[in-house]
């Protein structure tokens, strides 16, 4: 459950960004090979409007936090 950081009322979870006539938004490394990392998801306060963006799955973000020396 998240809670709003301005008000802390419950936020909406699992809501979705998209670009108009596209496929969303996502998260990825630079570089035109690079895939996508995870589709980036938002949550809404149903109270003040305060939206917040995050991923579900952070494995691969994980991995490459170890990648770096
Ligand atoms: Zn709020």
């Amino acid at each position: 459950m998240r809670k709003c950081l301005r008000c802390e009322t419950e936020m909406v979870e699992n809501l979705v960004l998209m670009v108009a006539n596209g496929y969303g938004i996502d998260v990825r490394e630079k570089g035109a090979l690079k895939g996508a990392l995870e589709k980036i998801k938002c949550a809404v306060c149903p109270e003040c409007g305060y939206t917040e963006t995050y991923i579900e799955n952070t494995e691969k973000v994980k991995k490459l936090t170890k990648k770096e020396k």
